[in-house]
């Protein structure tokens, strides 16, 4: 289910080098290169799917295991608080069109978000 030219598909093939912290059967999580917090990991599912809402309707179990393994993620770098985002949509600042779970923790985090 790899799509052609996707950057993040290209990082679970290994084709595209990333600092992988966090594998399971559905998902791969890796650092971000452009960290926002001292914690900054992308969690995504291996097969594509354009956003959350797609990879909730076509696999709610890869979904589900997006967040259980960005909770283990977090869990091992001693994070007890983080914030979990999807951006879905340019407008909401999505640039890369494979589901990616924003895991960010290890500083305070306004409300609302810029
Ligand atoms: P979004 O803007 O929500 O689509 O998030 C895309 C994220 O991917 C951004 O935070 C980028 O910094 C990150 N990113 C882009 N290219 C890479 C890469 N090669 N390895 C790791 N993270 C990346």
């Amino acid at each position: 289910m790899e799509e052609t030219d996707c950057l993040f598909c290209k990082i679970v093939a290994g084709e595209i080098p990333a600092e992988v912290v966090h594998s399971t059967e559905r998902t791969v999580a890796f650092r971000d290169l452009n960290p926002q917090a001292p914690t900054h990991v992308l969690v995504v599912p291996k097969a594509h799917f354009a956003n959350a809402a797609e990879l909730a309707a076509g696999d709610p179990v890869a979904s589900a295991e997006l967040v259980t393994a960005a909770a283990a993620v977090a869990a091992a770098e001693g994070r007890e608080d983080y914030r979990l985002v999807y951006n879905t949509g340019a407008d909401a600042g999505q640039s890369v069109f494979h589901t990616h779970l924003h895991l960010l923790a290890g500083r305070s985090f306004g409300w609302p978000p810029g």
